[in-house]
């Protein structure tokens, strides 16, 4: 990193200790900002980068709620809005035991840059809880809900703050909330959040948007060398939102997607993942990998080492952060690896990047890769602003000229900065200046 970039980035270390999921963010939109700092010194003058790794904002809160057996639990919320200088903070809430501020600070900050990408007007924030949907029954999950929602519905707007769903949040977790805020406000701001049931407000395409928008940016990466997933044998980690919907996707275009995961393990499938099993397995049941390996004949589930181990032609992986490291990727390598997407966020660490990078593999990171959803959620707000709805193909058909939009401008940005081919440094630049321009044109606030 240049002299000026590793000074700022020590002081935001320094300002923000104990966050290693932060300063991992930080740090890697920070590696590909040199060029832009030498074409335009004013950012450093304006101390636009101290400035944006500053949140506006951070709200964190307690969330009390009792079980089914009347006890009193305790959790912690969080809302961090991180930068508004280009819309209305705009991204997901997390429930998950390991969130805590570096998680969501790490989160917020990529979203900045991945909203700019999208090209539609919104800016960036992240929430959540360090509360465990997992093995809760919907009456504690709506209970924590309501009580989440009840502090945080004085700091949202469809003006200020629209949060979505994100790891552990879905279509129930955003209906307890929806009804909660307009119980309080006594107001019907469908614009509020988005991810919404396709009943009250909701958009088509909206549930499928990020994992379809992943392998639409993939596809675009794979046409860049003549090559499709028509024929080809992928992996896709995780069986969440994300990745049953990439999976779903990548079927419809000829691939075939040999394993998938949770973190009870993986599971190995030669005839292709079932992905309507999956969906009844995981969205239906809330079940465990194991169990579609129980229902399905020929699957099976891994029996040592990791997902990234099975020789693949494109691997998207759609879990979690940091779930990818360098040695997995050596093996993804030498097992002939063509293309990676990330689907999750973060989800491949900085060594895996080096590697996936210096083999010349294509590599698609999170922030553009995936920022499908948050397009959607923002067809999703122009639709309730416009008391209006879609039709399925259509709206798919916006996500799809936005991913080629995303990829096109991630390409030409790499090429413009002498860098071809690499859509790290031309997502991180191109989300970057757009908001450092809007930041500039705001002047000190
Ligand atoms: P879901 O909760 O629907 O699914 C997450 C999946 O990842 C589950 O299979 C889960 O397994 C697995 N997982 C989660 N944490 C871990 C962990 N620590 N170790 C191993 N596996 C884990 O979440 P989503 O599909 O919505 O999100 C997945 C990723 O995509 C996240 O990084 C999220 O930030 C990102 N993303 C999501 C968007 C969206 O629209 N939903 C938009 C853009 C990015 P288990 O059930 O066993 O916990």
């Amino acid at each position: 990193m240049e002299q000026s970039l590793e000074t700022i980035f020590e002081t935001v270390v320094a300002r923000n200790p104990g966050e290693a999921e932060f300063h991992q963010a930080v740090r890697e939109v920070f590696e590909s900002l040199a060029p832009v700092l030498k074409k335009n010194r004013s950012y450093l003058d304006d101390k636009i980068l101290e400035r944006i790794c500053e949140p506006e904002r951070q709200i964190i809160f307690r969330v009390p709620w009792t079980n089914d057996k009347g006890e009193v639990q305790v959790n912690r919320g969080f809302r961090v809005e991180f930068n508004s200088a280009l819309g209305p903070y705009k991204g997901g809430l997390r429930f998950h035991p390991s969130v805590y501020l570096g998680i969501i600070k790490f989160l917020g900050f990529e979203q900045i840059f991945k909203n700019s990408l999208t090209g539609m007007p919104i800016g960036g924030g992240k929430g959540g809880s360090d509360f465990d949907p997992r093995g809760k029954s919907d009456a504690e999950v709506m209970r924590f809900c309501q009580s989440f929602m009840t502090e945080l519905y004085r700091h949202l707007g469809e003006y200020t703050d629209v949060p979505a769903g994100d790891i552990g949040v879905g279509g129930r977790e955003i209906g307890y909330m929806f009804g909660q805020y307009k119980r309080i406000t006594n107001r019907y701001e469908s614009g509020v959040l988005t991810g919404k049931g396709l009943d009250w407000g909701g958009s088509l395409v909206r549930t499928e948007a990020t994992g379809y928008g992943t392998v639409a940016f993939a596809s675009e990466m794979l046409a860049t060398r003549g090559e499709s997933f028509d024929g080809k044998r992928v992996t896709v980690s995780g069986a969440g939102n994300v990745a049953i919907y990439a999976m779903e996707k990548i079927h419809q275009l000829g691939g075939t997607v040999v394993a998938c995961s949770d973190s009870s393990g993986y599971v190995v499938d030669e005839q292709g993942i079932d992905v309507d099993l999956l969906k009844q397995v995981k969205e239906v049941e809330r079940g465990r990998i194991g169990d579609y390996v129980a229902r399905r004949s020929g699957a099976e589930l891994g029996k040592s080492g990791s997902i990234w181990d099975i020789p693949v032609d494109v691997a998207l992986p759609c879990a979690t952060q940091n779930e990818l490291n360098g040695e997995q990727a050596a093996t993804l390598i030498k097992n002939g690896v063509k293309a990676v997407a990330e689907g999750a966020n973060m989800p491949t660490t900085p060594e895996g990047v080096h590697a996936f990078q210096g083999a010349g593999v294509l590599f698609a990171p999170g922030k553009a890769a995936n920022a499908g959803g948050v397009a959607t959620s923002a067809l999703e707000m122009q639709q309730n602003a416009g008391r209006d709805s879609w039709s399925f193909e259509y709206t798919e058909e916006r996500l799809t000229g936005i991913m080629r939009n995303i990829h096109e401008m991630c390409a030409s940005t790499a090429d413009e900065y002498g860098a071809p081919g690499d859509y790290v440094m031309g997502a991180n630049i191109t989300g970057f200046v757009k908001v450092a321009n809007a930041m500039q044109a705001f002047g000190l606030v």
